[in-house]
């Protein structure tokens, strides 16, 4: 198989390398620290795409994470400073945290996809217009908003309010 190792930098400084030469296993490298996963988002965005398309979109997808881990970060201190962390015990606690993760996960998603959209442009809009993806794409973004808006919230929301009214008394 050919070899699509690429060395990255993002905009504020940090370096990586990013193999999206297999479609069933990306490899990106962070500061030598390898983050592998496999890249269930392009198996639903970019379902029938030609092997070339595939692989600038998946590249570019790979990229935006490095890109927007600021964001993602930014969402996620923000969901550990404002959460309800130490309301209603000790199982909604263990929910926020999947939920919050959950919530982060999908930020990161939708952002770096929103990345690969910015950055590919017309050629975004002229590869799904020559091999359409409506369902694929309704399923990611849709999706992908849906838990992050939810799950966020599930992590912001009060205690009940029963509770609170007892702990007043
Ligand atoms: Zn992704």
């Amino acid at each position: 198989m050919a070899n699509n190792l690429r060395k990255v930098r993002s905009w504020y400084g940090l370096t990586g390398e990013i193999d999206v030469g297999n479609h069933l296993w990306h490899l990106v490298k962070v500061s030598r620290v390898p983050l592998s996963h496999p890249p269930l988002v392009n198996l639903v965005l970019r379902k029938g795409l030609p092997p070339e398309e595939h692989l600038q979109l998946s590249f570019l997808h790979e990229f935006g994470h490095l890109q927007t881990f600021p964001l993602a970060i930014l969402h996620a201190g923000f969901l550990m400073v404002f959460g309800r962390w130490r309301s209603n015990g000790f199982g909604t606690f263990l929910r926020r945290i999947i939920a919050g993760a959950i919530a982060h996960e999908a930020i990161w998603e939708l952002s770096s996809e929103a990345y690969t959209l910015a950055n590919a442009g017309p050629e975004y809009r002229r590869i799904y217009r020559e091999h359409p993806n409506p369902f694929g794409h309704f399923l990611f973004w849709g999706g992908m908003t849906i838990l992050a808006v939810f799950a966020s919230l599930y992590v912001l929301k009060p205690g009940n309010s029963i509770q609170k009214k007892a702990s007043v008394r």
